[in-house]
C-alpha cells in the first residue's frame, strides 16, 4: 500500500518558546505510526502550498498529533505559527525508521528543536509504563530556549524511570543548576551512568548529529546502538 496523504485540523496553536512554536492537529482516522516518526506536513502560505518533513512530537498513545518548529523568516514558517484551530493542514506519512527499542535502556540526546520525536518517545515510555530506563539529554543555546520544559518535567513526575539533564551553551542565568556546554564527553558519561548497553538516539540539526555521533564513536558504542534523525533542511 502506498503512502496516504490525509486532510485535518488543527487543535490547539500556541508559542512555546520566542522562537519556537507547536501545534496539535486532529489524528486522522486510519492514520498509525510508531514512536516517533516523521511526516511530510503541507501548510497554506502567503506563496501557495508549502511542505516540509516534520517528525511527530507526540506518542502514538495520545490522542491528537502534535508537531513542534523553531521559528524563521521563510513563508512556511510563517504560515505555522499563524496557525488558528479549526484550520486545516495536509499530512502525508508516516516515514522513518528512527523508532524506540522498547525493550532496551534509551539515552536519548538533543539539540534544540530536535527535541520533537524524543519528547514523543518519552511520552510514550511513560504511557505504557515501559519498564526501561530513559534519560533525555537536552541541549539548548539559554534557559528560554528550553521548549517543552513543563511537559518534559510533568513525564519525570509521571515515569521514575524517566530523567531530564539539561546542559546549556549560552548565557547562563544565576541560580542554573544543570549542566554547562555542549553534549560532550563527560555530559555523555552523565546520562549513561549505570545503563546496561543503551542505545542512544539522536536528534537535532545535520552539524548536532554529525557531533554526536563523533562523540559516540569516540566513546566505542557499536554503530548497532545508535539511532539518528537528522532535520536536513537547516
Ligand atoms: C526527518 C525530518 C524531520 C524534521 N523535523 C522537524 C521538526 O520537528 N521541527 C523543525 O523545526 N524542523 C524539522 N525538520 C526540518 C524542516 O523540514 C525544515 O527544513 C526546517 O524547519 C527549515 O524550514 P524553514 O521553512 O525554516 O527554512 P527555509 O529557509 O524555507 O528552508 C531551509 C532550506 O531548506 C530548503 N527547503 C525549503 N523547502 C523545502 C522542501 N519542501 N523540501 C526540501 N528542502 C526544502 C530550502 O531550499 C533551504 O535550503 C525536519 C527535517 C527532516 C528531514
Amino acid at each position: 500500500m502506498g503512502v496516504q496523504a490525509f486532510e485535518t485540523t488543527v487543535v490547539s496553536s500556541r508559542r512555546l518558546t520566542a522562537t519556537t512554536h507547536d501545534i496539535e492537529v486532529k489524528k486522522p482516522a486510519g492514520f498509525s505510526f510508531r514512536p516517533v516518526q516523521f511526516t511530510f506536513l503541507g501548510l497554506k502560505t502567503d506563496r501557495g502550498l508549502d511542505v516540509r518533513p516534520m517528525s511527530l512530537a507526540s506518542s502514538p498513545t495520545r490522542p491528537n498529533l502534535e508537531y513542534g518548529v523553531r521559528l524563521s523568516e521563510s513563508a512556511f514558517k510563517h504560515a505555522f505559527a499563524a496557525l488558528q484551530p479549526g484550520d486545516s493542514v495536509v499530512l502525508q506519512g508516516p516515514f522513518g525508521h528512527f523508532v524506540l527499542e522498547e525493550k532496551r535502556p534509551a539515552v536519548l540526546l538533543a539539540g534544540g528543536i530536535g527535541i520533537t520525536p524524543l519528547k514523543g518517545m518519552a511520552e510514550y515510555a511513560s504511557d505504557k509504563a515501559l519498564p526501561i530506563p530513559v534519560r533525555l539529554l537536552y541541549s539548548n543555546s539559554d534557559e528560554e530556549d528550553i521548549a517543552y520544559r513543563s511537559e518534559l518535567e510533568e513525564l519525570e513526575r509521571q515515569n521514575p524511570r524517566f530523567r531530564v539533564i539539561h546542559t546549556l551553551t549560552g548565557n547562563l542565568l544565576k541560580g542554573w543548576k544543570g549542566l554547562v556546554g555542549r553534549i560532550g564527553k563527560r555530559q555523555l558519561k552523565e546520562a549513561a551512568k549505570g545503563l546496561d548497553r543503551p542505545v542512544y538516539y539522536a536528534c537535532g540539526k545535520p552539524g548536532m548529529v554529525m557531533a554526536m555521533m563523533g562523540l559516540l564513536s569516540e566513546a566505542a558504542i557499536p554503530e548497532e546502538d545508535i539511532r539518528v534523525e537528522l532535520f536536513r533542511g537547516y
